[in-house]
Order: C-alpha cells, then sequence, then structure tokens
C-alpha cells in the first residue's frame, strides 16, 4: 500500500502486512457543535483503519480532542469547562452516527497536562526552549530543519501569534502561556507558574504518550500542516524522536458550489448533514473525491451522492451473478495505490452493474455500508410496519409513529430517514 507524504513530497510504500501501523489524526478544538468539514479527516482515518485491518495491519487510531483553546474560553467565559464537556460528547455522538464505528484512543488535552509539562522540561533542559516571564517557547534557531515538513526558509516563516517581547526570536511559538485573570478557570500548575500549554505541544505529547517516540502515520486537514504540525516535527525531533514516518494530509471540505442553507445557519455541522442526507450519503459524498484533493460540499453534490447510494442500493434487488473469484483485485489495486476512492468507488458501481453482489457487499463494509445491502432483505412485514408509520407519520399521528417505532425495534429494526423515504437498517 502506497500513501502520498507530505514531508518528502512522494507516494511511500507502507511496511508489508501484519507490520504495526500506528496513525495519529488531529481532532477537532471543541466549543459548538462540530461542522461537516470536521467529519472528512475523521471518516479518512476511520476507512484507512478499516481497510489496514481488512488486510491483516496491525492498525491502531488516535484522534485527540482539543479541549484547550482560546475559542472555548472566548465562547463561554467562565463556563469553558462545561461546554468542553458538553462539545466533546456532541463530536462523539456525532461521529458515532457516522457509522464506522470510534477511533481506538480519544486522548483529551485536559487529561494530559503531566505528560505535556515534562515534555516542554524536556525541550528546556536540552535547550530548545525557554522560559520568559511564566511562558516557555521554542527556540526556533534550534532545529536547523525548521520549515521542511510545509517547504519554508526557515528565516520567512511566521507563527501567527500575538508578538510578544518575551521571545528571543519572533519565529519562536508558544509551548506554555502564563495564566491571564481573564482565563481564570483554565489553568495548570507549572514550573514556569500557572498557565497552559500552547496547541501544539499538546498533540506530541499526546501522540508519544499513546505510541512512543515514533508511529507510522500523521493525519490531520491540509491547513494544520503550518504551523500545527510543522512545530510538533519541531518539538519532537529536536529530542531526537523519529516522530511520524508518513504525513497524510486531508483536503478540505469547501462551500463553492451552491450555497447550502448558510443564511438558515443549517446543513453546516456534522449533526445537520446527518439529519438532512443520513449518514450513508454522506460516507458516499466522501468517496466521490481523493482524500487528498479539495471536495465540495453543496446541494448539487450531496444529491449526487445519494442517487450514487440510490443505485448502489437497488442493485441488491436483482438476482447476483455468478461470482467473479478475480474481482476483488481492482478493488484492492484502488486502494492501495494512494487510498484511491474514486476508482474504489467505479468499481463498486461496477459489479453493481454485473450483479456482483458478494463483492459489492464486501467492498462496501470497508466504507462502513454494508447496510446498503440489508434494506432488500428486510422481511415483508417488516416493510409493512415502516410503510404505517411512514403514514402514521403523514397524517400527523405521532402516537401511531411512536409506537410502530417501537415494534420495529422489539423486531430488531431502525428506520432511518432519508429525504425520500427511509432506510431499515438491522440493530
Ligand atoms: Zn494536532
Amino acid at each position: 500500500m502506497r500513501l502520498y507524504d507530505t514531508y518528502t513530497r512522494s507516494l511511500v510504500e507502507l511496511p508489508a502486512a501484519p507490520a504495526l501501523v500506528r496513525m495519529y489524526v488531529c481532532g477537532p478544538t471543541v466549543y459548538a457543535r462540530a461542522h461537516i468539514g470536521n467529519a472528512r479527516p475523521f471518516v479518512v482515518g476511520m476507512w484507512f483503519r478499516s481497510w489496514l485491518k481488512a488486510n491483516g495491519y496491525d492498525a491502531t487510531l488516535v484522534h485527540n480532542i482539543t479541549d484547550i483553546n482560546d475559542k472555548i474560553y472566548d465562547a463561554a467565559p467562565g463556563k469553558s469547562a462545561e461546554l468542553a464537556a458538553r462539545a466533546t460528547e456532541w463530536y462523539l455522538e456525532d461521529t458515532a452516527d457516522l457509522g464506522l464505528g470510534m477511533p481506538d484512543y480519544l486522548p483529551k488535552a485536559t487529561e494530559s497536562v503531566p505528560a505535556i509539562v515534562s515534555f516542554i522540561e524536556e525541550l528546556v533542559a536540552s535547550g530548545h526552549a525557554y522560559p520568559a516571564g511564566g511562558d516557555v517557547y521554542f527556540r526556533v534557531a534550534s532545529f536547523p530543519e525548521y520549515g521542511r515538513l510545509s517547504g519554508q526558509k526557515p528565516d520567512q516563516v511566521e507563527q501567527g501569534e500575538e508578538p510578544s517581547p518575551l521571545k528571543e526570536d519572533p519565529r519562536d511559538f508558544a509551548l506554555w502561556k502564563a495564566n491571564k485573570p481573564v482565563t481564570e478557570d483554565t489553568w495548570w500548575d507549572s514550573p514556569w507558574g500557572r498557565g497552559r500549554p500552547g496547541w501544539h505541544i499538546e498533540c506530541s505529547a499526546m501522540a508519544e504518550e499513546i505510541f512512543g517516540p515514533a508511529f507510522e502515520i500523521h493525519g490531520g486537514g491540509l491547513d494544520l500542516v503550518f504551523p500545527h504540525h510543522e512545530n510538533e516535527v519541531a518539538q519532537s525531533r529536536a529530542l531526537g524522536h523519529p516522530f511520524a514516518q508518513i504525513w497524510a494530509h486531508n483536503g478540505m471540505l469547501q462551500f463553492t458550489g451552491e450555497k447550502m442553507s448558510k443564511s438558515s445557519g443549517k446543513v453546516e455541522t456534522i449533526r445537520d448533514a446527518i439529519d438532512t442526507w443520513g449518514r450513508e450519503t454522506i460516507l458516499v459524498f466522501f468517496l466521490t473525491a481523493s482524500w487528498r484533493k479539495p471536495i465540495d460540499y453543496s446541494e448539487e453534490t450531496m444529491t449526487q451522492a445519494a442517487a450514487r447510494l440510490e443505485t448502489l442500493r437497488n442493485s441488491f434487488t436483482r438476482d447476483p451473478a455468478a461470482h467473479d473469484e478475480n474481482g476483488w483485485q481492482a478493488f484492492a489495486d484502488a486502494l492501495e495505490d494512494d487510498f484511491d476512492t474514486p476508482a474504489a468507488l467505479a468499481v463498486l458501481h461496477d459489479w453493481a452493474s454485473r450483479g456482483q453482489l458478494e463483492l459489492l457487499r464486501r467492498g462496501l463494509a470497508v466504507f462502513g455500508l454494508e447496510s446498503l445491502a440489508e434494506r432488500a432483505v428486510a422481511p415483508a412485514e417488516i416493510v409493512e410496519l415502516a410503510e404505517r408509520r411512514l403514514q402514521a407519520r403523514a397524517e400527523r399521528d405521532f402516537e401511531t409513529s411512536d409506537r410502530l417505532r417501537d415494534e420495529l425495534a422489539a423486531a430488531g429494526w431502525e428506520m432511518r430517514d432519508r429525504p425520500d423515504g427511509y432506510d431499515l437498517v438491522r440493530i
């Protein structure tokens, strides 16, 4: 399997299975219901893990929760811990509802402060960082490879942090920030006084606390290459730790097409997208573009994804053709070549059109879409209950609708809404 690596700007071969593949994918800052764009690194990470495991790898995924951040403190002054806890729950619920399972570890910055502090202490002791006025800064000049990941000349970088007279060099970045009274509910004790960690050191410390000083893949959105990941590389490699071997950056989700009801504030969160389109349409939508490329989220692209979903689903109503023993290879070839999901999706459609239902079911399962095969096998009496419930809801008879939902659940089925009807999913 080959993956594109931002650091070397080339396709890098993964070791052969059953090798260990440890992945760390940067997660969200939790201060509101997560944006649909946050779903992409999650989905890509879960798909990588799913594919690697299906191929005999020992794959582990860590996805962190950034619950120490100014955005949280600004959104809920004095009550930021409550907001962060609630927004973390929302994120876990919303991503769980994508139906892909969950990462192996979901470390929180607030629960990793001792590891972060000892990481900073090592950087200070080795001369790569210096305390100043209660803050601690990374000394960029001490790490000659600085700028390599993002392709910048070390003397031209700008951190985008507020300028500080405490910095020896304007390129230096904060590892520890002294407590300011306005954020009095958000500090921890440290050898440099009360304060809180900077964002970049959180990820270096959380990744290494779980994986140790070396691991295989570091993922996250392309917008994180600089400064976040450049600074993670500097912090960890300054200490001689190999850190990530492959940097896998997913492309950004864009709203360049038709505006998605921006004025109404709808359909921009993962929650709204699931409620509007259903999880399966969202997953098919993400399949339509290479994980590294930008992807347009619009009424049009989502409608197209819904149509493709229907084509795949409807193929299960036909009689299966004789199983093609060699059919799987084209699908595997697509994914082994930099996880080319548009090519893999084309193979799924080819199988659908040829009645290769066993291959199709297996291929869909890699992407958490095995449920597409289930509706056709719902027994007639279950479909009947669902139809009666649909009717009851159309008549706004919610009592009957709720009773029928409970009957369905008791029989082991769940009715999931779609814009043009419903799915029946086994629970
Ligand atoms: Zn991170």
